[in-house]
């Protein structure tokens, strides 16, 4: 399900050079279209190859003003339905909406510690830097000696 931007909600991230999806895109589709000579919309988004995009989602997630949605295959979601994420700090919120009018919404967690607050080698006592260098080094060798229960896990 490739994903398309709604020029109505898009503020083009306020004329900044690089946007939030244009940064976070790993494929490099979304661009600005900053006169308007691609799409017809000046200063808004836009998925430029939608048959590449890798539905990966993270333009949906962290477009400000959720301006940014799912292009979705009919065989799964119907035409006139909608699944949308809406990506928060501690959860993601999917909102349903049948083609009848019903809609439902389904909230997740998406993390266990406050954002920003990971400490990727918490637990790792001897972790050496240098050994980053090593072509053969590979950093879950010293996780069987990291406290797993920080993770949720062990
Ligand atoms: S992140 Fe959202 S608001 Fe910003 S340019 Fe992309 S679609 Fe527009
Ligand atoms: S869903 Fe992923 S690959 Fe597709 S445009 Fe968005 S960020 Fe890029």
């Amino acid at each position: 399900m490739p994903t398309f931007v709604r020029t109505d909600k898009c503020d083009g991230c306020k004329g900044r050079d690089k946007t939030a999806c244009m940064y976070i895109c790993p494929h490099d589709l979304m661009k600005l279209d900053k006169d308007g000579s691609d799409t017809g919309h000046a200063m808004k988004a836009w998925n430029q190859e939608p048959e590449q995009c890798w539905e990966c989602y993270a333009c949906v997630k962290v477009c400000p003003h959720q301006a940014i949605e799912c292009r979705h295959y009919a065989d799964i979601v119907p035409l006139g339905a909608s699944v949308q994420p809406l990506r928060g700090t501690d959860s993601i919120m999917w909102t349903i909406k049948f083609r009848n009018g019903n809609m439902k919404r389904f909230k997740f967690p998406i993390r266990t510690t406050p954002e920003g607050s990971a400490d990727p080698r918490a637990g790792i006592s001897d972790f050496d830097k240098s050994k980053l260098e090593a072509p053969d080094y590979l950093f879950n060798d010293d996780l069987h000696a990291c406290d797993m229960s920080q993770f949720g896990q062990g």
